[in-house]
């Protein structure tokens, strides 16, 4: 599964945040995670950018060479090319890296503050449903032990599948309330 989390870190200049976030990730890496990228398919979250909309992005389709037809050497025949649906362009499979997927937290904190759910909330959640699935009585009743798992996760503010937000210098799920500094960056990461 594809997980979105914005990392919250404390330092002088983009190139600093980037390098602190890269080894964060590499660190952990190890445990749950098996592949991670900045951006990724939240690209763009911090400050709207739209890499389907930026033409440069963009690649000639391979297929149909540009032509958006499904056989270019044909020209009575006027499907339309199933690998680019006939744009004649396609996004590659790796974007081009976008500068403000690691931007500064005052100038991005309001996506950042309607990103996700606070840790406290989560835990409620599972709870919630812990207790619903154990109502439910049934005899190999697993899914009440999958949300206590969760709930555990949350109660102890771990940064990993729940997380949503987590600053990686206080190493909690929550915006510090000085911002003085602080960087914010979009991961993908895969588990
Ligand atoms: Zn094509």
């Amino acid at each position: 599964m594809h997980k979105g989390v914005i990392l919250l870190v404390k330092e002088k200049n983009r190139e600093d945040a980037k390098t602190s976030i890269q080894e964060f990730m590499s660190n952990k890496q190890e445990n749950t995670i098996d592949w991670w990228e900045i951006g990724g398919r939240w690209m763009g979250l911090l400050d709207d950018y739209k890499p389907y909309k930026d033409d440069s992005q963009f690649i000639t389709c391979s297929l149909c060479n540009g032509t958006g037809l499904s056989n270019e050497n044909d020209k009575k025949n006027t499907n339309l090319c199933t690998n680019c649906n006939g744009l004649g362009k396609k996004l590659p499979y790796t974007l081009t890296e976008h500068k403000n997927d690691i931007m500064l937290l005052k100038d991005c904190i309001e996506k950042v503050k309607g990103y996700g759910m606070s840790m406290e909330d989560k835990a409620e959640l599972y709870w919630e449903k812990m207790l619903n699935a154990k109502k439910r009585r049934d005899k190999k009743d697993t899914l009440s032990a999958y949300y206590a798992g969760k709930y555990n996760i949350c109660r102890y503010d771990t940064f990993g599948t729940e997380s949503d937000v987590y600053d990686i210098e206080k190493t909690v799920h929550k915006i510090p309330d000085d911002i003085t500094d602080y960087w914010a960056g979009i991961i993908d990461f895969h588990f």
